[in-house]
């Protein structure tokens, strides 16, 4: 039977990302089957989409960093068919076929299993983004901080980790900051939970080496400028927690902040996230996560549509979180 997947290609002419026919034989080796209902599409699915980027580390190569899905063989006594699962990173449309097939093949060490109070298509509405958003909240927590601490500042606000911060934060208490380049999405950072919503601009051109401390602790999706910024505006004690690179890979700090301030900064990592920690995430997020507001951050595209997608995602158009569903 065959079954299709949006994959990538390296041939002499080039990269290429396209619909394939694919059959059973042609997944990887691993020891669950998964029918994918559901994937999404992140920042990193967009630059592998758009064939120029070097997320893709073998060829060919079924994209996709995401899926939910039900097990329908599984050799190992932890997963059985029918068993609702997710899998988010584990080098999926790096090193192994990804989410953006009808069947895909993996690890059973990789999988969670679907929290219970979540449907798939909420659990992909959450995807990396919303795993790495509460990654980040839980790192600044285990920091010591708290929302009687201060403020928190979240950068790339509109965009899928933005927003996840925003709703995770707010929804604990905290007094949410939220940086855009999107003002006219004001009312929508809001109804996420902003307390505030500041100009991008306001911290990506180059700035002192210490700034005014206005926040204690700061969720950042864009790097380069806007972290180096975000931590020299940080008050005395606090943390970032440093997520994604969409406005750079730099970061042209000093260290003022860090010696002077004892801030700290913190690497937050969803890929290879320990099982542990990536349960432990998985379980807040089933628990705390308000629908409502993730319903508001959502929207659902088809498979065919991820091409468009993921160059919009790229060019910073799309606000929250895309879901794919797989037919
Ligand atoms: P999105 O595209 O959904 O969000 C990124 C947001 O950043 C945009 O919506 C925009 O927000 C802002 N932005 C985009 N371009 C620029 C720019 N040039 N300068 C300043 N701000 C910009 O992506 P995701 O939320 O999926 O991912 C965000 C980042 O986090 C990416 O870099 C991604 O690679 C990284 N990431 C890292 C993970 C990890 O394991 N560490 C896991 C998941 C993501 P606005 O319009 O509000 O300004």
């Amino acid at each position: 039977m065959t079954f299709r997947a949006v994959r990538a290609d390296k041939t002499d002419a080039g990269q290429t990302v396209r619909f394939v026919d694919m059959e059973d034989a042609d997944l990887m080796d691993g020891d669950v089957t998964i029918r994918v209902t559901h994937s999404t599409v992140n920042y990193k699915d967009g630059l592998a989409l758009s064939g120029k980027s070097a997320i893709i580390r073998s060829f060919p190569m079924v994209l996709g960093v995401d899926l939910a899905g039900i097990v329908e063989t599984s050799g190992r006594p932890d997963f059985a068919p029918g068993d609702e699962v997710i899998l988010t990173g584990h080098g999926l449309s790096e090193t192994h076929f990804g989410g953006y097939a009808e069947r895909a093949r993996v690890n059973g060490d990789w999988l969670v299993k679907l929290p219970t109070g979540l449907t798939r298509a909420e659990a992909m509405a959450i995807g990396t983004a919303g795993f790495t958003a509460m990654l980040a909240l839980i790192a600044l927590e285990q920091a010591g901080l708290e929302p009687s601490s201060g403020p928190a500042l979240v950068t790339g606000a509109a965009g899928g980790v933005g927003s996840m911060a925003i709703s995770l934060l707010a929804d604990k208490g905290w007094t949410v900051v939220a940086s855009t380049g999107r003002l006219a999405e004001t009312g929508y950072l809001k109804s996420l939970g902003a307390a505030e919503v500041i100009d991008r601009a306001t911290l990506s051109a180059p700035g002192r080496p210490l700034g005014k401390e206005r926040w204690a602790a700061a969720i950042d999706s864009v790097g380069s400028t806007t972290l180096a910024n975000a931590l020299a505006q940080t008050r005395y004690g606090g943390a970032v927690a440093a997520c994604g690179l969409a406005g750079g890979m730099d970061l042209p700090a000093t260290v003022a902040p860090f010696i002077l301030r004892g801030v700290s900064l913190l690497g937050i990592e969803s890929v290879h996230c320990p099982a542990p920690r990536r349960l432990e995430a998985w379980r807040r997020l089933a628990a705390d996560l308000d629908r409502a507001k993730l319903a508001a951050m959502t929207e659902t595209i088809a498979l065919d549509q991820v091409f468009e997608a993921g160059a919009r995602i790229v060019k910073g158009e799309t606000r929250g979180r895309l879901v794919v569903t797989i037919p």
